[in-house]
């Protein structure tokens, strides 16, 4: 199947000159979210994953259904002031200010092995965050894994130490 042919592009959402991704169109599909879900999972078989981490918001809806495939269990990474209990926090630079993610300092375990999973691939800066938190609570990140990738953000470059695949790309 076909994906890129289920997610729908906006032009100027959220503000001007950007095409956005909206994944709505393919999620509410049940056989492409099937089918998004299946390939996802293939991908990390055999990589004996133990937790899925997915950040806020996307990497929920395209995380959680996969670590239910493969049997792992999932964590979620949130904006700050969302998660109840103790959390740890990473800071990182935008273009422009900067931005804070959380994760509860109990939710991994020190020699797990982590996928991360998310929606897009832009600039690579928000999965880049979740691997320092993962790794500061003594996680492995073994594999991160997109639906689409912006080819020309370059977000590779940022997370060349790691394992990164995508099933979209776009030029
Ligand atoms: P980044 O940290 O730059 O890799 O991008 C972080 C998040 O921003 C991605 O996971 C997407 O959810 C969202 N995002 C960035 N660019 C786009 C886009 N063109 N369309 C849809 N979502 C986007």
């Amino acid at each position: 199947m076909d994906l890129s042919k289920k997610i729908r592009e906006v032009q100027d959402f959220p503000k001007e000159g950007i095409n956005f991704k909206d994944i709505t169109t393919l999620l509410q599909d049940k056989d492409a979210f099937q089918y998004m879900v299946n390939k996802l999972a293939q991908e990390l078989e055999d990589l004996e994953i133990d937790i899925v981490v997915g950040p806020e918001s996307r990497g929920f809806l395209v995380g959680a259904p996969v670590a239910y495939k493969i049997g792992a269990g999932f964590v979620p990474v949130r904006k700050p002031g969302k998660l109840p209990h103790e959390t740890m926090r990473y800071e990182y630079q935008l273009e422009y200010g900067s931005d804070v993610l959380e994760i509860h300092k109990d939710a991994i375990q020190p020699g797990q092995k982590v996928a991360i999973l998310d929606d897009l691939l832009a600039t690579g800066g928000t999965v880049l965050a979740t691997a320092k938190l993962i790794e500061a609570l003594g996680g492995e990140v073994v594999s991160i894994n997109f639906l689409i990738e912006l080819a020309f953000l370059k977000g590779r470059d940022v997370l060349k130490s790691y394992h990164v695949k995508t099933l979209v790309s776009y030029d």
